[in-house]
């Protein structure tokens, strides 16, 4: 009998809980392998604590973890995985948008000789413009990144322990699961599953920490906005000394003046414009050193049971 290990991030998820454990238990008893639930307590403010605490069972075995404050969702799963001792381990969120009726097909595939097995969505019920941003989120990432993260894949996955041994080896500080998951390699199989709406709730993860997360897949793997800067930066140039000689001759041989006052002003500020947004992209490179050479604990445990 192998042992899975099931990864439950949790930041104010008190209606939905004892539910999904429940429902973990009902799969359990149909796929008879040893399962034992990691739940980590992001800071929640709500009941979550108390209700983890108390829930116990007779199949099931548990692992509590309560953070000091709210870290995050990447540090809640790194977490997980850093206390992991099992065969494999299952990422699933708490919200039911991860249905826990696809983890046998995920253990199935597992046992193919598969490393890593991916929950591919094939339908998503989430609203257009969100699905819109992350359609585009993941063109970007693929296109100028090294690391291909596959499109419609979440965090909802199965990793086999070579990969968690190799995740956790990681030395930097802010790890990105679904980057570093397809940096490490190995075999990967894909179960099709349809992602349901959150159950219970608001959605956790605020638009804000979407976009940082985000920028955490392409600012943490690749290097193509610097290269982009400079690009960018020839081709001003380039057309610049192309229409300052096109204006030259226009007013020395045919004496049209083409340049006004307007035309001054709105190059300055899209030229300015321009070098703004380059220093920003330059100041989301140093703002990742700055944060990694502090070297400071991704999450602080309180409790452990
Ligand atoms: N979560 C967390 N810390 C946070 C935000 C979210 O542990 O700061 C958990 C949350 O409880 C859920 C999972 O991460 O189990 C995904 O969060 P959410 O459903 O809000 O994200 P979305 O589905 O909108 O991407
Ligand atoms: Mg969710």
């Amino acid at each position: 009998m192998k042992k899975i290990n099931i990864i439950i991030p949790i930041f104010n998820e008190e209606e939905s809980i004892a539910e999904l454990v429940q429902k973990i238990k009902e799969t359990s008893l149909k796929i008879k392998e040893d399962i034992v639930i990691t739940m980590v307590d992001d800071g929640s403010s709500d009941k979550s604590w108390e209700i983890i605490q108390n829930i116990n069972d007779s199949v099931l075995s548990f692992r509590k973890i309560k953070f000091s404050r709210n870290f995050g969702h990447q540090p809640a799963i790194f977490c997980g995985l850093e206390h992991f001792q099992e065969d494999a381990a299952i990422i699933i969120d708490a919200d039911f948008q991860d249905n826990p009726d696809y983890i046998p097909q995920l253990i199935d595939k597992w046992k193919e000789e598969n490393d890593i097995v991916l929950a591919k969505r094939i339908s998503r019920k989430e609203s257009f413009v969100r699905r819109i941003l992350i359609n585009m989120y993941f063109k970007i990432q693929n296109r100028f990144t090294e690391v291909k993260i596959p499109k419609n894949v979440g965090h909802f996955s199965l990793l086999d322990k070579k990969i968690v041994d190799n995740l956790i080896k990681f030395p930097e500080n802010k790890k990105f699961l679904l980057g570093l998951r397809s940096y490490v390699g190995f075999n990967v199989a894909y179960v099709e599953v349809v992602k349901d709406p959150r159950k219970y709730g608001d959605p956790k993860m605020s638009f804000a920490q979407l976009i940082k997360l985000s920028s955490e897949g392409l600012i943490g793997f690749s290097n193509t906005p610097l290269n982009l800067i400079g690009i960018l930066g020839f081709i001003v140039s380039i057309s610049s000394i192309i229409f300052a000689l096109y204006t030259f001759i226009q007013n020395q041989f045919f004496g049209n003046k083409l340049l006004n006052w307007d035309f001054g002003l709105t190059s300055i500020y899209f030229l300015s414009g321009i070098q703004l947004l380059s220093i920003s992209v330059l100041g989301q490179y140093i703002s990742k050193i700055f944060d990694e050479s502090k070297n400071r604990p991704f999450y602080i445990i309180d409790k452990s049971l």
